[in-house]
């Protein structure tokens, strides 16, 4: 199709619905993006990205910037919660690179979103709007429409649902069914390095294992903060949100008789800026598409993050709706393909991420080797070339 005459509106300012906007004002379509919240921002947070999520950035233009902001870490070391005996080593960098052909980083979400919004801002044929909630959308014939809070409204040849887990235009429009919490909850802190012990201010990531419980830790931002994300198994979620202001203590108290130097991560924790969330995700939905409307990232396919993968299954899905788009001949058919491309793929990561548990909160085994199982689909997935439609139905 000739992306010139298209316009799309994109609804949701995440991760996913940036680079989604980001692609396709690359491939001449008029984009519309709208957000609810007054700017553009992320939780104060890393984010690991994978080879199949780089390969994607790398390709939209955005790879020396993202280069330029991230780390890229040497290893992944994991180590055993009370005498952080090693319990495994997964060698990155150089090995990732040279096998999958791009790299492998740690990245502070605000920088990614800022550097994404700066690249979609460059493009002439893209408008960004901010306090803009989206209450309801519809879909009419050749074209969808969206209402929001304020008064506004739009209409486009396409809109996407980038809303997130809990998506107002998902339930709106394709099904009621919510994501369910998974029995693990998470609290996220952000540290400043200064004064931290060495082993938690390296730049390899480390794994805490532990029984019915994890840490992941990380570096970003040159080294200057380590983000760490302490996950526990619980039986309920009482919260009434699904993102809470945590204390310290809460934390240090869930996380007794753990090292020393995990210990004096949790304790470094600015007291303002550490957040408790449920993780949620949802069984596979059959179908993404509702006339013109159609759902991308976290809206479509909620899942555990326990193989970092949400943001690189929405920046996949980016880039392909982008290039269903291109090759098809209508809209009706593009969202067929993409729909085809991407239900298998994003349900496979689905039911594996919720597999992930057991690697990360059971005591047993060489971590890193059991982690390599089969990750070579999942980083080795190349969204600018793969084939499309019936033809990438494959994970
Ligand atoms: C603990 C944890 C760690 C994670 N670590 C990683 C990782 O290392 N690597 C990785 O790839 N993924 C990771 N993820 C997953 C990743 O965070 C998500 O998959 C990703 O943020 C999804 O992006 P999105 O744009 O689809 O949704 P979101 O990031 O949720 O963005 C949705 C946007 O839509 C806006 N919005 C919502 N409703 C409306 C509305 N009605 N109108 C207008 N705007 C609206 C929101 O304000 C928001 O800006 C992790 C997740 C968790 C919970």
């Amino acid at each position: 199709m000739d992306g010139d005459s298209l316009e799309v509106v994109i609804v949701g300012g995440g991760i996913g619905g940036m680079t989604a906007a980001l692609a396709l004002s690359q491939a001449g379509v008029s984009v519309r993006l709208y957000e609810q919240a007054p700017q553009f921002s992320e939780i104060g947070a890393g984010i690991m990205l994978t080879p199949n999520a780089t390969r994607v950035l790398i390709h939209l233009g955005v790879g020396a910037a993202l280069a330029a902001n991230a780390i890229r870490p040497p290893a992944s070391i994991y180590r055993r919660y009370d005498n952080a005996e090693l319990v495994g080593e997964a060698p990155l960098a150089d090995v990732i690179e040279k096998k999958y052909g791009a790299p492998y980083f740690h990245i502070h979400r605000t920088d990614l979103l800022d550097l994404l919004a700066g690249a979609v801002r460059s493009q002439s044929n893209a408008q960004l709007f901010t306090n803009h909630r989206a209450t309801e959308c519809r879909h009419e014939t050749g074209k969808a429409t969206v209402n929001f809070a304020n008064g506004a409204t739009d209409s486009a040849d396409l809109l996407l649902a980038c809303d997130g887990v809990h998506s107002t235009l998902r339930a709106n429009v394709l099904t009621s069914a919510q994501p369910r919490f998974r029995g693990q909850v998470a609290w996220r802190g952000l540290v400043p390095a200064d004064g931290l012990p060495a082993s938690v201010t390296t730049e390899s990531s480390v794994v805490w294992i532990g029984p019915d419980r994890h840490i992941v830790q990380y570096a970003v931002r040159n080294g200057s903060l380590v983000n760490y994300v302490a996950i526990a198994a619980k039986d309920e979620w009482e919260e009434d949100g699904w993102n809470r202001p945590s204390t310290i203590s809460e934390v240090t108290d869930e996380f007794e008789g753990w090292h020393d130097d995990v210990v004096a991560l949790l304790r470094a924790t600015p007291a303002d800026a550490l957040y408790k969330w449920g993780l949620f995700d949802r069984d596979p939905l059959d179908c993404w598409v509702f006339g013109r409307v159609a759902l991308l990232g976290d809206a479509a396919h909620p899942m555990l993050p326990f193989m970092a993968q949400g943001s690189a299954m929405a920046m996949e899905d980016a880039m392909i709706i982008t290039r269903c788009l291109d090759a098809a001949d209508s809209v009706e058919s593009a969202l067929s393909d993409y729909q085809a491309t991407r239900l298998g793929r994003t349900a496979q990561i689905i039911t594996r991420s919720r597999g992930q548990t057991n690697l990360y909160q059971k005591l047993t085994g060489n971590k890193a080797e059991q982690r390599a199982q089969s990750l070579d689909p999942v980083f080795g997935y190349d969204a600018v070339t793969c084939p499309i439609g019936r033809e990438g139905e494959t994970i």
